[in-house]
């Protein structure tokens, strides 16, 4: 008998991209006319920087000859792209991460759906509400989120995030064994200071907790009291994983390149007591169930690390940031509570036509011809709220902007 795994039949029916795209193309049909504006994307629109493709362009090269063709690589990642993240992203922020604790993969999603391989299915997880989908669906599938009823998972902490706690996650009263941060958050678009996420640090540390901790967006954290990486906290590195990718600052969502930073001194213990190195069990997890980022997108992402890849993703991520920010002071302007678009590319709108977040989108829609993410999607905490992403063209978010004229008529 081809016996299924039980778990993904308490998946969450998910129509939320289904109905939106049923609803958009109705709109169409109706209004033939009428111009479209995506303001729901989650996807970069910028091309790969000059930079990266030449890097490509020269691993292509590397490939296509015998005395510089390479095979399979580390299924850790090469040490040439390994040794450039510790340098940057850890070392001249001083901190202290080796290159042998990053793991390159093939982006961000695989590495947090593969990190379940590694604890037990009885841990008690924690997941901010709203949040992006995979935490929860990935622990479903791994049969640790329990029965769901009502939308609402046995199993699953949910911590709340709201205006009343500015959007800040407060520390639960039952103990999680996995905690899953994001910040910047997708998708309230908010970041975490230091001092909050010292919290987080410290509880974890009192009660044996692990933090994954989802940093897609650091590269667009400007202001300077916000966090970028959680190994800014002391002693993060005893209870929090890292993950990161060059999708979000670097535009690679269809090239593909991630990493998982497990530093060294984060332990878990077996039922039986025994105490094991989190970064030995995920080396040997890797080592035998992937082999290795391709090596011209781990090429493409080191080109990332130099002077002018430097420049490049701060200027692709001024120009989301620019478009999020403007979308934002309008809304503001028309009397909307909005949230996030300064340290990430997105703006959290709340609602005023009451709680449910498809009202807000067909006004939208029907009104304005601007697309949107009902808030729902992300967890009951979304309900009532919009989510716009600064992911389209200066230009168009211009349109967008006097297009939103027309929500207040
Ligand atoms: C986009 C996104 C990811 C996935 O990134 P990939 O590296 O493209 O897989 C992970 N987490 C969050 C919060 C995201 O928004």
């Amino acid at each position: 008998m081809i016996r299924l795994n039980d778990n993904f039949q308490s998946l969450p029916k998910n129509y939320l991209f289904s109905e939106v795209t049923k609803k958009v193309q109705n709109f169409k049909q109706q209004n033939p006319d009428k111009e479209l504006i995506r303001m729901d994307i989650g996807d970069v629109t910028l091309p790969l920087f000059p930079c990266v493709v030449e890097e490509i362009n020269r691993a292509v090269e590397d490939l296509a000859f015998k005395a510089t063709f390479k095979g399979y690589g580390p299924e850790q990642g090469y040490l040439f792209l390994r040794d450039s993240i510790a340098e940057y992203e850890y070392a001249r922020h001083a901190i202290d991460i080796s290159s042998d604790e990053i793991f390159i993969s093939d982006g961000a999603k695989s590495d947090l759906g593969n990190l379940g391989n590694l604890f037990s299915v009885d841990c008690k997880v924690a997941v901010m509400n709203p949040s992006y989908p995979a935490y929860i669906d990935d622990n479903v599938m791994d049969g640790r989120a329990g029965s769901l009823k009502n939308g609402v998972y046995s199993n699953i902490i949910y911590i709340d995030c709201d205006p009343e706690n500015n959007f800040m996650p407060n520390l639960p009263e039952t103990v999680p064994d996995i905690i899953y941060l994001c910040f910047p958050n997708n998708p309230t678009g908010e970041g975490i200071t230091k001092s909050e996420l010292e919290k987080w640090v410290g509880y974890c540390l009192k009660n044996n907790s692990l933090i994954i901790y989802d940093a897609a967006y650091a590269d667009y954290v400007r202001e300077r009291h916000i966090v970028k990486s959680v190994y800014e906290i002391r002693d993060a590195d005893k209870v929090a994983i890292e993950i990161r990718s060059f999708s979000k600052n670097a535009g690679f969502t269809g090239l593909r390149c991630g990493y998982t930073v497990v530093p060294k001194r984060l332990l878990g213990t077996y039922s039986n007591g025994v105490k094991e190195s989190v970064h030995d069990l995920w080396n040997r997890r890797q080592t035998t169930k992937f082999n290795g980022a391709s090596y011209i997108s781990q090429k493409g992402a080191t080109a990332i690390y130099t002077d002018d890849g430097r420049k490049a993703v701060r200027s692709a991520t001024d120009y989301y940031l620019k478009n999020a920010g403007m979308l934002k002071e309008k809304l503001k302007d028309l009397g909307f509570e909005c949230y996030g678009a300064i340290n990430s590319p997105y703006v959290w709108v709340k609602s005023k036509v009451g709680k449910d977040s498809w009202e807000f989108f067909s006004l939208l829609l029907e009104n304005c011809g601007i697309t949107s993410t009902p808030g729902i999607g992300f967890g009951s905490k979304g309900s009532g709220y919009i989510r716009l992403t600064g992911f389209n063209s200066n230009e168009n978010t211009l349109r967008a902007i006097e297009k939103l004229d027309l929500l207040n008529k």
